[in-house]
């Protein structure tokens, strides 16, 4: 066993699994594995058999140096981060992926840096697909840019791009204001769409030319919320898989609270947290992809107001 190559993994859900599942082909480096969810600790062994699953954080701390943690939200973090440093010496390299607030990943980092280990925050982006493929964006907030150097390679067998973007925190910083943006431009898209069908158009060919015009976004060419018209696509399949309008509506709200620290009030930012932490507590909503958005409109022919409408 050589602790300073072994990897520790924690955190097999959605995202989690499909990253452990790229360590595990291609690093050939030993893998611990742990989740609070015997279930998902079971399912990646069995696919896996070579993987050591851990019975806590410690012991993956104590087992490998480096550790990624993939977790909900700030809170699971921090607790783990607590189990962890009990554990962790002037080798350990600590990288967390999970999507969370930028003063928590910074006071993390401090917090592990009092112990002379390392941390980076690197959320992603990419979805299920890109973590099951290993063609993750990671964003990534480092002590150094030596640092950096040295936790990219790891970051590659899980993502296609690993982008630098400064001190601890930057990465939760870049990573809020791409879905800050992609939770405005859906809704967006939502309503030209809507619009233009109503008003007669097909919407395959209203898709088309917005996506050779101006209008063109990812939420129009790559992941467009009226249904069929980009094949797999959730549209296309009941807005069912995909990124839930529960975790648009946690990054929405970390934008948010972002921007109130920093004195900054983003308009539209704000209305598409409020439509999407609505459709998060609205059953038979709150599960499904966020390009569901679409439908609370769609759903609403005569302009009636209903609580999540776009904000009208
Ligand atoms: P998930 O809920 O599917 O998985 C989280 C896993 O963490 C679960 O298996 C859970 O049992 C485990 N867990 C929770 N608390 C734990 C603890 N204290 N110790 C050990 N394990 C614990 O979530 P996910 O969809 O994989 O998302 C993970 C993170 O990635 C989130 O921050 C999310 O915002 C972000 N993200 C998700 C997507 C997506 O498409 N799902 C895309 C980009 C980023």
């Amino acid at each position: 066993m050589d602790r300073q190559t072994a990897i520790g993994f924690i955190g097999l859900g959605q995202m989690g699994h499909g990253m452990a599942k790229n360590l595990a082909e291609k690093s050939k480096r030993e893998l611990y594995i742990y989740d609070v969810n015997p279930g998902a600790v079971e399912r990646f062994s069995k696919e896996y058999p070579g993987v050591k699953p851990a019975s806590c954080p410690e012991e993956i701390a104590e087992k490998a140096s480096t550790v990624i943690t993939m977790l909900p939200e700030s809170q699971h973090v921090q607790n783990v981060y607590q189990s962890l440093s009990k554990t962790i010496d002037e080798s350990s390299v600590l990288i967390d992926s999970s999507t969370i607030e930028a003063s928590v990943a910074r006071e993390l980092a401090e917090n592990v840096m009092s112990k002379k280990a390392k941390a980076f925050d690197a959320p992603v982006s990419g979805g299920i697909i890109g973590a099951e493929a290993g063609t993750l964006t990671f964003m990534v907030g480092a002590p150094s840019l030596e640092g950096f150097g040295a936790v990219k390679p790891i970051l590659e067998w899980m993502g296609r791009n690993v982008v630098y973007c400064g001190d601890n925190g930057t990465g939760q910083v870049a990573k809020l204001c791409n879905n800050m943006l992609l939770g405005i431009s859906m809704i967006g898209v939502s309503e030209a769409m809507l619009l233009g069908t109503r008003l007669g158009m097909d919407p395959h060919l209203l898709a088309s030319i917005i996506n050779a015009s101006s209008g063109r976004c990812w939420s129009s060419d790559t992941y467009n919320p009226h249904p069929g018209v980009i094949p797999g696509a959730p549209a296309t399949r009941n807005y069912t898989g995909g990124f839930s309008n529960k975790l648009m509506a946690k990054d929405l709200r970390l934008a948010m609270k972002a921007a109130q620290q920093a004195s900054n009030n983003p308009t539209l930012g704000a209305t598409a947290a409020q439509i999407y932490n609505e459709l998060a507590v609205t059953k038979d909503f709150d599960s499904l992809d966020f390009s569901s958005v679409y439908q609370v409109n769609s759903h609403n022919p005569q302009g009636k107001k209903t609580k999540a409408c776009f904000g009208h």
